[in-house]
């Protein structure tokens, strides 16, 4: 898994700093996270394949996060897109993109799929041969769901030497990378232990949009590999954080330290702050294995 973050910038984007959006890349595949204003820039800047989008995600309904969408819809259209497209999003995403693509009399050459969720409850509401995603149920001023992704469980590895020791057709090979024991022409069964190892671990990722302080999250996110959580603020604005819905860098380290992840990547920095190094500073203070998030940063997960 690779994450790479497109815009940091919360509200409005400065010069240095985009809105919201990120790529979660596996294998040959990438989920969109958000699309703020100025997305498709982001990508050509920092060499993102449009091509193999097939699902977007987005937190919530505020411009900053959503901006980007009509533009980067129309551009695959107008690039011949085939491929189909799924767009997961609050309720009131349909409403919003179906209102500008009616608006602008805009016509996709794809099949584009819009599904509605709660932001209440957590769902899993995506599923492919990768990974699995669910929604992670936030506080902020109008409904929000940030969205953890988790990858499947891998297939155990073979063992390259046991397969000529004991002859294992090709075919069977996928049943035994899968846990099956092997049956030898003679009868002779051996156990699956003696002819695989360990699977690879499978990573996760979880994307903690727009909120408030909430500790309800944290047995969801607990233990994941990677922690995205906005820290629009430093503590000497907390006051700020609570009446927008927002959280202070303290604050996502805190929701970090206490779910017990293995590194946090903060963003979604308010305008206002042209050196970030005290939010580092302040995160680092409370969790050490933070990354400040940048436009163009890639982490390998
Ligand atoms: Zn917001």
């Amino acid at each position: 898994m690779k994450l790479t973050i497109l815009g940091t910038s919360a509200a409005v984007p400065t010069v240095k700093r985009g809105l919201t959006s990120q790529v979660l890349t596996v294998e040959n595949r990438s989920y969109l996270i958000d699309c703020g204003e100025g997305t498709q820039l982001q990508m050509q800047r920092f060499g993102v394949a449009r091509g193999k989008i097939r699902q977007i995600f987005i937190s919530h309904l505020h411009g900053d996060h959503v901006f980007g969408l009509p533009g980067l819809l129309t551009s695959f259209a107008l690039n011949g897109r085939k491929e189909p497209l799924d767009l997961f999003g609050p309720i009131g995403i349909s409403r919003y993109i179906i209102s500008i693509l009616e608006a602008t009399t805009a016509f996709l050459t794809y099949q584009l799929t819009i599904y509605e969720h709660e932001t209440t409850d957590s769902k899993i509401i995506f599923r492919d041969h990768l990974l699995e995603v669910s929604t992670i149920p936030l506080v902020h001023r109008v409904p929000c769901a940030g969205f953890l992704f988790q990858e499947n469980p891998k297939q155990r590895h073979i063992i390259p030497e046991k397969i000529v020791e004991f002859q294992i057709p090709f075919h069977k090979i996928n049943g035994i990378k899968n846990g099956a024991n092997f049956v030898a022409e003679n009868g002779q069964v051996i156990d699956n232990q003696a002819l695989t190892l360990e699977p690879s671990v499978s990573k996760s990722f979880a994307f903690v949009s727009d909120t408030s302080f909430s500790e309800a999250i944290i047995p969801q996110i607990s233990g994941v590999n990677l922690l995205y959580h906005e820290a629009t603020f430093l503590t000497e604005h907390e006051k700020e954080a609570i009446l927008t819905g927002h959280s202070t860098a303290a604050q996502a380290a805190e929701i970090a330290n206490r779910a017990n992840v293995e590194k946090l990547v903060i963003g979604h920095f308010s305008a206002r702050y042209s050196d970030l190094l005290p939010n580092l500073l302040e995160a680092q203070n409370v969790f050490n294995q933070t990354i400040l998030g940048e436009d163009g940063l890639e982490i390998l997960i």
